[in-house]
């Protein structure tokens, strides 16, 4: 199998399991304990929480862990809702083509009385800072937008965007999910108050992540319990998750330079064959975008046929959110990015890795050719395009 789907998850690394397994057999005292056993489980925590503060430039008193990407982001956007409450400032600023676990919890927010702009994602899938200025008021709390969008991969003027709410004096999130572990982070540098991180997408292990938050904003609880993590988030802690986790994000720190420079000659291999397709066309910016992500729209065609003729080719991919969600909604990122129904229906998501070999690209540019020619010798939307009943789009 080729597996091309590392945006939703990646296989964990060996140092990560040999780590996991170790920590499970010999280590499994409860961190909380005072004797020596359940001290030695503490000392892994805290040594895993320095190592993951490390790599994006942060104090480990920064680190708070999380079940994953979708608590931090919950976590996050709640906390600062809540600082903002206490001052009567009940508005929030973030994109339309954020992830779930931040489009949900805002649109509870808004429920819940407060007021939300979604900023409008341009063509090329990127923000521009000036319009998050312009849209910061008296009122304004939180500006959440995330660094790599998770379907089209382009990576946004974080450092920027940082920037700006810092001279307006409005605590600034990302949702660094697909960044950490892929591209250097500093949270210092990159003016950031808030970053959400997860470790399934950096070789780690699933159901574990972390949230930053700068020294001296006061996170709110989701859940309520112990006073693990300084009180603000209760639960005997999964010691071998997290040290796990932090065993990836170090290795992914010390390679990242060169697998990303040869993933990305990879990924613009991939591009430049898929472009060949006739009425094809890639999703977001070419030039800013995460070095394993290719995001095309094939006119005339489903993209959930395509995913699944592709899976008996033996290629994992993925197809935008939709069919995970049952919906029959095209993903929200394309139409965000002004792609019109028809279109974005016909999207594949490819997110290739260092383990993606040359031969897997020919591999995977040959099939998504014979698929999509073949998936349109009998679509009716193909049909009335060719016979020019349908206007081509692209
Ligand atoms: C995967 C992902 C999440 C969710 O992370 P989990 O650890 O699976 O909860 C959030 N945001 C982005 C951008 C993601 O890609």
């Amino acid at each position: 199998m080729i597996y091309a789907d590392n945006a939703a998850t990646t296989k964990m690394s060996e140092a990560a399991i040999r780590t996991m397994v170790s920590l499970i057999n010999d280590t499994y005292g409860n961190p909380s304990s005072l004797y020596t056993f359940g001290q030695q489980a503490k000392e892994v925590l805290e040594k895993a929480r320095e190592d993951v503060a490390s790599v994006i430039g942060a104090s480990a008193k920064e680190i708070t862990f999380t079940s994953g990407g979708s608590e931090a982001d919950n976590q996050a956007i709640r906390s600062v809702a809540e600082l903002g409450r206490k001052k009567g400032k009940k508005h929030i600023i973030s994109s339309a083509f954020e992830h779930h676990a931040v489009l949900h919890t805002l649109q509870k927010l808004e429920k819940e009385g407060y007021e939300v702009t979604l900023l409008d994602v341009h063509e090329n899938g990127i923000i521009r800072p000036e319009e998050v200025e312009a849209a910061i008021r008296d009122d304004t709390c939180l500006v959440t937008i995330m660094y790599a969008n998770n379907e089209i991969g382009t990576i946004q003027p974080i450092r920027e965007i940082g920037a700006i709410c810092r001279k307006k004096g409005v605590i600034f999130h990302t949702d660094a999910v697909q960044v950490v572990g892929h591209l250097p982070i500093d949270v210092d540098a990159d003016n950031i108050d808030l970053l959400s991180a997860s470790g399934h997408k950096f070789h780690g292990p699933k159901g574990v992540g972390f949230l930053y938050t700068r020294k001296g904003i006061r996170l709110t609880n989701l859940i309520e319990g112990g006073a693990q993590e300084k009180g603000k988030r209760a639960g005997t802690e999964n010691v071998p998750g997290i040290a796990a986790m932090a065993v990836a994000l170090k290795e992914a720190e010390a390679t990242m330079e060169k697998v990303s420079a040869r993933v990305q000659e990879k990924r613009d291999r991939l591009i430049k064959g898929l472009r060949e397709i006739p009425h094809s066309a890639l999703n977001g910016d070419e030039v800013c975008r995460l070095p394993g992500n290719v995001n095309f729209c094939f006119e005339g065609i489903e993209g959930e046929s395509l995913l699944l003729l592709l899976d008996d080719k033996g290629i994992a991919a993925s197809s935008g959110s939709a069919c995970t969600s049952g919906s029959l909604d095209p993903s929200h990122v394309l139409l965000a990015i002004g792609r019109v129904h028809d279109v974005a229906h016909g999207s594949l998501r490819l997110t290739i890795n260092e383990d993606t070999t040359d031969e897997d690209v020919d591999y995977i540019i040959e099939s998504v050719k014979e698929v999509v020619e073949y998936l349109r010798g009998f679509s009716p939307i193909w049909r009335d395009l060719q016979a020019g009943k349908k206007e081509f789009i692209l």
